[in-house]
Order: structure tokens, then sequence, then C-alpha cells
């Protein structure tokens, strides 16, 4: 989190490790959940909208999760669920 900048600024940012969790369970397909309420979780400011995609996250994971590529991806779902 020392790495983001956005949640310097936001106390109630859910940051790269939320994003991540949720992405997965979006990815997977026993989680009846659809993208309307997932966009309740992460549709805002406090979520994806948030996200500078500066990618600090991206380059210090120690685990070297393709943080880029998840948070592209939610920001994409999430893009499209707010607008339906
Ligand atoms: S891309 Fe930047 S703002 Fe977005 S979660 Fe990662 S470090 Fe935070």
């Amino acid at each position: 989190m020392a790495a983001c900048g956005t949640a310097r600024m936001r106390e109630d940012f859910v940051g790269a490790v939320g994003m991540n969790k949720i992405t997965r369970f979006r990815l997977d397909p026993r989680d009846q959940r659809n993208d309307q309420d997932f966009y309740e979780l992460v549709g805002s400011d406090d979520g994806v909208f948030g996200c500078m995609t500066l990618l600090g996250c991206h380059d210090v994971c120690p685990k070297q999760l393709p943080l880029q590529t998840q948070i592209a991806f939610l920001r994409r779902k999430m893009l499209k669920a707010g607008l339906t």
C-alpha cells in the first residue's frame, strides 16, 4: 500500500489488494454474482475509479502479481456495468 498514491490520499481506497481479490471472484465461474453486484463494491472513487494507474503496486508487488492486468480488466468491466 505504501507504493500507492491513491491510498495515501484516500483512507477508504480498496487498493490493489482489494481490486485483485474482487477480480479473482469476478473470474471465478462458481461465483454467482453479476457485474452490477461487483459494481456496488468497487464502482466508485474508493474503488477501481479512484486508481490512478501509476502502477506503483505492480512495480513493488513481492509476488509479482499481474496487478496491471487485473486492474485494467476490472476497470473495463465496471465501466461497462456503470454505463448499463
Ligand atoms: S495502480 Fe497506483 S493507484 Fe492503482 S492501486 Fe496500484 S499503486 Fe494504487
